[in-house]
């Protein structure tokens, strides 16, 4: 057995850094609230190369007392906490006093600061953990921190930095969460040339959320707020029509810190039960505001996540907040009581807050086409006529079929009973000959023998090319196109080694990748049904599945998932004009699929009015 030796401060400020200083994001986490506990109202940061070559955080808080300053970037040296008990206490950020020790250890750092009754300020350089000595500086009132070449001494830690697109992407991530906890504060964000964010102080939550999410999301929030001495909870929470594929734009701060909290999470989702669709999260940004005893925020380096001393009594206030506020809300408007489309939910698949407002645009252009106040639909201007090549090659109508039709098993008595309510149907559906029209381009009214039935176009289709890719996948016959050029998409790391490890399951789906350097994949292979879209599109949405939950699900689970997305991605959408040979094949094809009546996320495909409904409403019988 070798002998015990005491490790050297260099090494445990190494063993340090290592927990708290993953990569660039964290350092931008770590600076950021330390600009934040010194009071700053206005914070600029600045990374080149994703924050390799270089973070710089400058604010104009209280600054630093040259005395201090050797202090700051030592291990366990603090202006927040003096004594144990302080720790169940804590109103700032940081307490632990490891941030600056471990960020000198692991980079070139430079410190200028100044305090305000300061005549001149002073600087400071560390380089991997061996200290300068303090200079005097010329500064204004605050401090600048800059950090480069992060991991220079530890090579291990480099070789897992991800491209610059991807660590920027966490690190603009940190910056959003440091952002949204704090409006009040001017935060800018640039990258190389670019800027990424500059967000004006506002003493409006919205306002900040706006500017980090767009508009269109901002204005569909509902407010929330509920107060359980000492406890107070407020903020906002997404309209039920929007929503994501995971669960990453649940925001959720605790005296302005964000804090990720599983059952919180599971509280939210309990709250949205019923108005979300399967696999769809909620988005919410919401605040809770206690005492600092009532949390131990000591429990993670990092402080991402805490203990509650009540956890039980957070998660009721939290879904029963928002269960009575749903109840009271109209949620099927937006404030502005402009009525919100369906096709949100599905088509709210974007990975990121700059995708999310990209869409919110794409849905603003397409709004334009489905405007239900408009008069009438021939009056406005409608979209491009869709042609049958959307719809699968053999996606005609079959020459018999006669005898692939289901026999009509259930009937209508269960929802007889209901006559004045539109029931869900139940029964076959009767031949596509009869009268059929397309209203608003959304819905299709078809003359039955007993009646009419309202289908949800969109609903309809998922659920037929649904039963089909489904029937392909396991017979091994999706068609599939190779493309011309195989086309690269960067993904974040996390989801391309999600993909990555997931490709035998999405070459099933007939989505053929590979590895392509960094954190990009090449797309070689396509389903042939969904030529059209753009296969970055597909392959980030079917990626959003794959990372959408913690737990890998059961491949035969994921396989379903992709399907529903596949299928969802392929069919016609609600505001898309349909032809009358499309709408004769949707309707010839609903006989021929297993379970026509619901789409694959549960939504009934149609309405059935019955004759007797209608006279009955009408006061006939
Ligand atoms: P902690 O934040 O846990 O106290 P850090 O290592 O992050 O530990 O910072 C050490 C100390 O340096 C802080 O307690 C604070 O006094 C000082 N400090 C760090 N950054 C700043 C800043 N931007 N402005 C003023 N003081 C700062
Ligand atoms: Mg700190």
């Amino acid at each position: 057995m070798p002998r015990i030796k005491q490790l050297s401060a260099s090494v445990v400020n190494k063993i340090a850094a290592g927990e708290v200083i993953e990569r660039p994001a964290s350092v931008v986490k770590e600076l950021l609230e330390n600009s934040i506990d010194a009071g700053a109202t206005r914070v600029d940061v600045r990374l080149e190369a994703g924050g390799r070559d270089l973070i710089r955080v400058t604010d104009n808080g209280c600054g630093i007392e040259t005395d201090d300053l050797m202090l700051a970037v030592s291990n366990h040296a603090t202006s927040k906490i003096s004594s144990a008990d302080d720790l169940f206490e804590v109103g700032t950020m940081g307490f632990r006093g490891e941030a600056l020790a471990s960020i000198a250890e692991v980079s070139r750092t430079l410190l200028r600061t100044r305090t305000a009754d300061a005549d001149t300020g002073a600087e400071l350089r560390v380089n991997g953990g061996a200290a300068d000595d303090i200079q005097p500086a010329g500064c204004p009132v605050g401090t600048t921190i800059e950090v480069r070449d992060l991991f220079f001494n530890t090579p291990v830690r480099q070789r897992f930095l991800r491209t610059p697109q991807t660590e920027i992407g966490h690190a603009t991530e940190a910056f959003v969460r440091i952002a949204l906890a704090n409006p009040h504060v001017h935060c800018r964000l640039e990258h190389g040339q670019r800027e990424v964010h500059d967000l004006a102080p506002t003493d409006d939550w919205r306002v900040r959320i706006a500017a980090l999410f767009g508009d269109e999301l901002a204005e569909s929030l509902i407010e929330v707020e509920s107060v359980d001495p000492p406890i107070s909870l407020s903020g906002f929470a997404a309209n039920p029509q929007y929503s994501r594929a995971n669960n990453r734009l649940q925001y959720l701060f605790l005296n302005g810190r964000n804090i990720r909290d599983r059952a919180l999470q599971h509280a939210l989702g309990e709250a949205y039960r019923g108005l979300l669709l399967t696999g769809r999260y909620p988005i919410c940004f919401l605040r809770f505001d206690m005492p600092a005893n009532l949390a131990d925020v000591n429990v993670h380096p990092t402080k991402l996540e805490v203990r509650f001393q009540d956890g039980g009594r957070l998660y009721s206030q939290l879904l029963s907040t928002l269960r009575s506020k749903f109840l009271s809300s109209d949620l099927r408007a937006g404030p502005g009581g402009q009525g919100v489309s369906p096709t949100r939910e599905e088509d709210v698949a974007a990975s990121g807050a700059s995708q999310m407002v990209d869409w919110a645009k794409e849905q603003l252009t397409q709004r334009r086409f489905d405007d239900s106040n408009a008069p009438s639909p021939t009056s406005r201007p409608v979209g491009e006529p869709l042609v049958m090549h959307r719809l699968p090659q053999d996606f005609k109508p079959f020459p018999d079929t006669g005898g692939m039709q289901r026999a009509p098993a259930a009937t209508q008595d269960t929802n007889g009973a209901h006559a004045a309510e539109p029931a869900p149907v139940v029964n076959p559906p009767l031949a596509a000959a009869g009268k059929v029209i397309q209203l608003h381009n959304r819905y299709l009214v078809v003359e039955t023998d007993s009646g009419m039935e309202v289908i949800d176009q969109h609903a309809l289709h998922e659920r037929i090319l649904y039963e089909q890719i489904r029937a392909k996948v396991a017979a091994g016959s999706l068609e599939t196109q190779a493309l011309l050029v195989p086309e690269p998409v960067d993904l974040t790391s996390d989801e391309a080694a999600a993909a990555l490890e997931n490709r035998e399951l999405l070459k099933q789906l007939g989505v053929v990748i590979e590895p392509f350097g960094g954190d990009t994949v090449l797309v070689s292979s396509y389903p042939a049904m969904l030529a059209n879209l753009p296969p970055g599109e597909v392959l980030h949405e079917v990626v959003d599945r794959l990372t959408a939950s913690d737990r890998l699900p059961e491949a035969t689970d994921l396989l379903d998932d992709l399907l529903h997305t596949v299928a969802c991605k392929a069919a016609v959408k609600y505001g898309d004009r349909l032809t009358h040979e499309e709408i004769t094949a949707l309707l010839e094809h609903r006989h021929l699929t297993e379970n026509h009546h619901h789409c694959p996320h549960g939504r009934p495909t149609a309405l059935v009015f019955s004759c007797d409904d209608l006279d009955k409403q009408f006061k006939r019988i």
